[in-house]
């Protein structure tokens, strides 16, 4: 049932799932399909947290702002945790261009692909291409391996600045990771979208979002909105269920999809945990943040297909650090077109997404901050213009997104994208080891972050609930017995 914001609770849930990102509504649709009782509580006035639209210009122009590609896997896990006909629309992305000093490549963004551009474009021997996709492919994450991105593109390609960039920059922009982050965060998610190339939805992430939310409620899932849970309430060591603003609310099980660090120290308190844990927990480093242009077409206006997603740079090298800095020209350029959304009128649009920190935009006066703006603004239009030269004349809508944009949404700590780094992952995974009913979805640890990672992680994490639910269930007829 979708209930209202002023509507108040008075049942006892057998699970509250805070948050509505891709892993809180695909736990709760899955719990909910299992005939469990679930709320999902959502702290905006929409769904989808980072995989979210906005309409400007009275609805004249949409803008998605994290659907720019994932791999096919996404599929199968629509088509089995979620309906058939949201599965349906997923299609694959034709192009996939790079532009830079370095060299200027169009590819399908599969093995096959990159293993001929490899060895055509790079010279690179078969047998040493082989060699790294085996390597590859042989990564476990149970391994423990302490191998970096950085090792293991120099025991491949030994100083080859240009290949890293081509092999590393795409997965730097979906999921934040660096050459000194673990090669497995590389190795999982590189060969996730090289299996079968980059997917996207067919629709927009409103019709996604919508699509998804009937699935819930058909769930027979409760859904609030504009309910910010502000406490996670523990009662003699157990999670008791979660308080929105003076409301309390009675739960067997919480699952948080907040901030991982959030959830720890301000959702339930450092106090609950054992002091090796939020130790752990403090080290914790958080992922990145972005910034976006939205650039939207006039109506009555086309563009050509240029490609899908470009990778645009004028950057004469390739540094994971570099990509951050507000001054580097390195930008993904996402076109829509109208296929997109075939129910609207041939619309277009752009989106320049780039990595960033929230330290280079925290703490600027206003006029610093837009003048910053627009700065970032005038730089994806020169990077556009590189590849639809008249493209400025077709433009009547812009707009900037930055980092404090992304905190102020998503309430996740300086606007982290992609959750946390790799050790942000055991934390998560372990919090029910902590606090018997509480239990931690999201994207952490660069693995399970996008909206592929999220949302299976959710059905993990969904599963490690409903064991909870059955065993609390079992021990109860004991004790009745
Ligand atoms: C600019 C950008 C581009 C991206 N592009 C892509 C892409 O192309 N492909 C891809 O796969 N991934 C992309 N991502 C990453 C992807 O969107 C995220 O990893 C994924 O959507 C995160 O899902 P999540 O489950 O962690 O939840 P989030 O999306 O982080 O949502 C969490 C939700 O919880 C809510 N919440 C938080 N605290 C509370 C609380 N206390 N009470 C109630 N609600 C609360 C928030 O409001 C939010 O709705 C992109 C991210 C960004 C920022």
């Amino acid at each position: 049932m979708l209930l209202k914001v002023h509507d108040k609770i008075n049942r006892e849930y057998d699970t509250i799932v805070a948050g509505s990102g891709w892993a809180g509504m695909t736990a709760a649709n899955k719990l909910g399909k299992e005939g469990h009782r679930v709320l999902l509580l959502e702290a905006h006035n929409k769904l989808g947290g980072l995989a979210t639209w906005f309409k400007r210009a009275s609805g004249e122009h949409i803008f998605d702002v994290s659907l720019h590609g994932f791999p096919v896997g996404m599929i199968k896990t629509c088509r089995r945790y979620w309906n058939k006909e949201i599965s349906d629309k997923i299609h694959k992305l034709k192009s996939v261009r790079f532009l830079n000093p370095q060299y200027q490549l169009a590819s399908d963004f599969t093995k096959e692909d990159f293993s001929r551009i490899l060895v055509e474009h790079f010279k690179q021997t078969p047998e040493t291409v082989t060699a790294f996709f085996d390597f590859l492919a042989q990564m476990n994450f149970y391994d423990a391996s302490p191998m970096t991105n950085g090792e293991l593109f120099q025991k491949f390609f030994p100083d080859r600045n240009d290949i890293v960039r081509f092999l590393l920059e795409p997965i730097t922009y979906a999921n934040g990771s660096t050459l000194e982050d673990p090669a497995i965060t590389y190795g999982i998610v590189f060969c996730n979208f090289m299996s079968k190339g980059v997917y996207i939805f067919q629709g927009g992430t409103d019709t996604l979002i919508g699509m998804l939310r009937e699935e819930m409620l058909n769930n027979n899932v409760d859904i609030r909105m504009q309910s910010k849970v502000s406490k996670i309430v523990i009662e003699n060591g157990v999670v008791a269920g979660v308080m929105v603003k003076d409301e309390f609310i009675r739960a067997k099980s919480v699952l948080s999809n907040g901030n991982l660090i959030s959830t720890i120290f301000d959702m339930t308190g450092s106090e609950h945990f054992s002091a090796e844990y939020v130790d752990a927990a403090k080290k914790v480093r958080l992922n990145t943040s972005s910034c976006q242009v939205y650039m939207g077409i006039k109506k009555g206006e086309s563009i050509p297909f240029v490609g899908d997603l470009i990778f645009c740079s004028d950057d004469e090298t390739f540094s994971t650090d570099g990509l951050l800095n507000p001054k580097v020209t390195s930008q993904t350029f996402s076109l829509y077109y109208p296929e997109m959304r075939p129910h609207l009128e041939n619309r277009f649009a752009i989106v320049s997404s780039s990595n960033s920190r929230f330290s280079d935009w925290e703490n600027l006066s206003e006029e610093q901050y837009c003048e910053r703006k627009k700065y970032l603004i005038e730089r994806a239009l020169i990077g556009i213009e590189k590849v639809i030269p008249d493209i400025r004349r077709k433009i009547d809508f812009v707009e900037a997104a930055t980092p404090l944009t992304v905190e102020y949404y998503t309430h996740h700590k300086r606007g982290a994208s992609f959750g946390t780094k790799f050790e942000g992952l055991d934390v998560s995974m372990n919090m029910h080891k902590q606090i018997p009913g509480l239990f931690h979805s999201g994207s952490v640890g660069i693995i399970m972050s996008g909206w592929l990672g999220a949302a299976n992680y959710g059905i993990i994490q969904a599963h490690e609930v409903n064991q909870f639910l059955y065993n609390k269930k079992e021990d109860g007829h004991h004790v009745n017995a």
